[in-house]
């Protein structure tokens, strides 16, 4: 049972994405079906597509910054009605029921979330196909609501850049005052700097791209640090109390550790990764933290939506058809992406 659905899959770590025909399931009862309209494309879904993670279960669909209207809802979903404009990011399910779930941070479910994509449906089993296809199947509790006012072909990223960035933002109470740090001018990164400038921060993006320092500050940066710059990175120590870290790949934290102040965090959201080690007087002299975050929950999700809509934020979107995707990766492989990706689903 179901309906037949196309996208586009990795079929293995070396294959590059291709048309691909599969079928989605019929609503259950508590299911919303979506017609997908934009997908953006996040560097974990690269990641996925080329097994960097080691846990990848071919064919691999990506896509996790879903926006869409519903097209049909299952007979006791009663959150949507059809023709809603509506998203959805990185998780499809969760247990609903642990301590975690119940306080929101259904990413962190004791039993497991489902990711949206290159998961296992908690039902049949199935691996679950994501974005970059014509419909998804997902139960309405993980669907989000679109806000009048937020543009649908850039409101995608927010369901994972936006999200992964916010979260950590809230979480350490960034505000008027807070001397914060974006490393990796990227899809997070140029989330971060939006999100942090609309809560009143004073941000300062560490890039290794000169190239993207008057972006930087177009997208409401104050300051901007060149990382390969010796002498800026030494004069600036001490300078932070938090920064975000959106580094794709493995790298060395103690120089972004050396510029934090007495009592600042640095906070992990990039790479999932071995990290190299460091001297632990890094962290002693000066009481600093090395933390992390995964994505952000739904009800956190819905409260973005509902802050970027009142504020104006979107994301900085690069449209791009369903066939140039493997272009899109060669480019956010060499860093050059401004900012974000999107797929027009139109042109599936
Ligand atoms: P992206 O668009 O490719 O941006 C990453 C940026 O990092 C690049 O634009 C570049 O910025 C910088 N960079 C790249 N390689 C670098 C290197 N070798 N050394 C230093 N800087 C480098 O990627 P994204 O979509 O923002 O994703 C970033 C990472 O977050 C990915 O690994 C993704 O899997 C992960 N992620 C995690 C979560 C979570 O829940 N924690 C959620 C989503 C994504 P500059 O040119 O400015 O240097
Ligand atoms: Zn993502």
């Amino acid at each position: 049972m179901g309906f037949h659905c196309t996208g586009y899959a990795a079929t293995d770590k070396t294959a590059p994405l291709a048309p691909f025909t599969f079928e989605r399931r019929d609503p259950r009862p508590q299911d919303v079906v979506i017609d997908i309209l934009y997908c953006g494309v996040c560097h974990s879904d690269l990641h996925q597509a080329r097994n960097d993670w080691g846990n990848s279960v071919y064919p691999v669909l990506p896509g996790h910054e879903i926006v869409g209207r519903v097209s049909a809802v299952g007979a006791s979903a009663g959150k949507f009605k059809v023709g809603d404009m509506v998203a959805v990011g990185c998780m499809v399910d969760s247990c609903l029921a642990c301590d975690c779930c119940t306080r929101g941070e259904e990413q962190d479910c004791r039993k497991g979330m489902t990711p949206t994509y290159n998961g296992k449906d908690r039902v049949s089993g199935e691996t679950t196909f994501g974005g970059y296809s014509k419909a998804i199947v997902v139960r309405e509790e993980f669907v989000l609501r679109l806000p009048d006012g937020l543009d649908p072909a850039k409101a995608g990223p927010l369901l994972c850049a936006g999200i992964t960035t916010w979260s950590p933002l809230k979480r350490w109470n960034v505000g008027k005052g807070t001397r914060l740090a974006v490393i990796g001018l990227g899809g997070l990164g140029h989330m971060g700097v939006k999100l942090a400038h609309g809560l009143g921060a004073t941000v300062t993006v560490i890039t290794t791209s000169e190239s993207k320092r008057d972006d930087a500050i177009a997208l409401g940066a104050d300051a901007v640090l060149i990382s390969k710059d010796k002498d800026a990175m030494r004069a600036a120590r001490s300078s932070f109390d938090f920064i975000l870290d959106t580094i794709p790949v493995a790298h060395d934290l103690a120089p972004y550790i050396s510029l934090l102040d007495m009592d600042g965090s640095l906070v992990i959201v990039g790479a999932i990764d071995m990290m190299p080690g460091f001297h632990s007087i890094a962290l002693i002299a000066g009481r600093k933290r090395v933390s992390g975050s995964n994505i952000g929950g739904i009800r956190q999700t819905q409260d973005l939506l509902d802050f970027c809509a009142e504020k104006g934020i979107t994301a900085d979107c690069e449209m791009i058809a369903m066939a140039d995707i493997n272009h899109a990766y060669e480019r956010m492989e060499r860093s050059d992406v401004k900012y974000r990706f999107v797929i027009d689903m139109a042109t599936l």
